[in-house]
């Protein structure tokens, strides 16, 4: 249905006169990670198969776009208005394969892009344990049998383990007994974890990547070092920016200015912290455009996703959907 109506929106000529009343209203493109196996079937909005953002880049550079930094998305919005077509590509967490599934595009078309990097997982160099486990329990599709000599048989009294059972006895034992869990599972289900650490399956960057990237010109801002924010008080949350910011400082010589919230989760009383940390703009996961009346520590972005078509694409970018949108609204509103 779907597809119908934008179909019939790109033919009577809605996609261009969108995209030309929207003209100011910058967009910012949110990436996350890379699948380098099946992972893009398992979570498809965090990990893309590097082909779709190619092809995504590709439509970027033929529909005329040229993503610019963040930086100068502030600087237009200081200056008191943003200028036409301004679009933004940014790029969530810091998993591994991005090395390799994002950069060529970007540098075929000479595409400026940010990484909001979480760093906990780039000093800890291991696969981030808890979407581990549920993609093994995904993929597996059954429970985990404890074996008598497991790490876990002292700390309960169930033989079979479905993934919350797991979680929830990592989540008492600490992030010490996360790696060898993970061993555990990805032995009984037939997984190894050695190809993972060399194809960076469910992996983060190396440090000596993040300075490598950010030294061939990826910015590289603030995603907290935990990935965790909302959920924080004030006193954790502002732990959390302020070792994020110090690990960048020390991968790029640079200091972050920019946030992304982990989730796209916070709450109000901690855009304070932002302000604090002097940080020029923040972003959240609200699908839409930018507009002027926004709050520069609360902006949207399109969230793109594998299973997103290039016609749906088409029409995020266009501002078709925003229009839908707010037509509807309007509708809701009127009824
Ligand atoms: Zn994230």
């Amino acid at each position: 249905m779907k597809t119908v109506i934008l179909t019939l929106c790109q033919w009577f000529g809605l996609f261009s006169l969108a995209k030309k009343m929207t003209a100011r209203r910058p967009r910012i493109l949110c990436y996350h990670g890379i699948s380098v196996d099946d992972e893009y079937q398992f979570s498809p909005g965090v990990f893309m198969r590097s082909s779709t953002f190619a092809r995504r880049m590709a439509l970027l550079a033929k529909w005329g776009y040229k993503p610019v930094s963040l930086d100068e998305l502030y600087r237009q919005n200081q200056a008191g208005q943003y200028g036409k077509n301004t679009l933004v590509v940014t790029i969530d967490d810091g998993w591994a394969a991005i090395e390799h599934g994002m950069l060529p595009a970007l540098k075929k078309y000479n595409f400026n892009a940010t990484l909001y990097l979480s760093s906990y997982f780039v000093i800890n160099q291991r696969p981030v344990f808890k979407l581990s486990c549920y993609y093994l329990f995904w993929k597996y599709q059954g429970p985990f049998t404890l074996a008598a000599n497991s790490c876990l048989t002292p700390y309960t009294r169930l033989q079979q383990l479905t993934v919350n059972d797991v979680l929830a006895l990592a989540a008492e034992l600490g992030s010490a007994y996360e790696q060898p869990i993970l061993a555990e599972l990805a032995a009984y289900f037939g997984e190894d974890l050695a190809s993972w650490q060399h194809s960076g399956k469910l992996m983060f960057l190396t440090p000596e990547k993040v300075t490598a990237l950010a030294a061939r010109g990826l910015a590289i801002e603030l995603h907290t070092h935990r990935h965790k924010f909302s959920e924080l008080n004030l006193t954790d949350a502002q732990t959390e920016l302020i070792n994020n910011q110090r690990y960048i400082t020390q991968l790029t010589g640079k200091k972050a200015q920019h946030f992304c919230f982990p989730r796209g989760e916070y709450q109000q009383q901690q855009l304070d912290l932002l302000t604090q940390q002097q940080l020029k703009t923040a972003t959240t996961t609200e699908n839409e455009l930018v507009s002027k009346h926004d709050h520069l520590l609360t902006l949207p972005r399109l969230v793109d996703n594998d299973k997103v078509s290039d016609l749906e694409f088409e029409a995020e970018l266009t501002g078709v959907m925003t229009l839908l949108r707010s037509a509807t609204s309007l509708l809701k509103r009127g009824g």
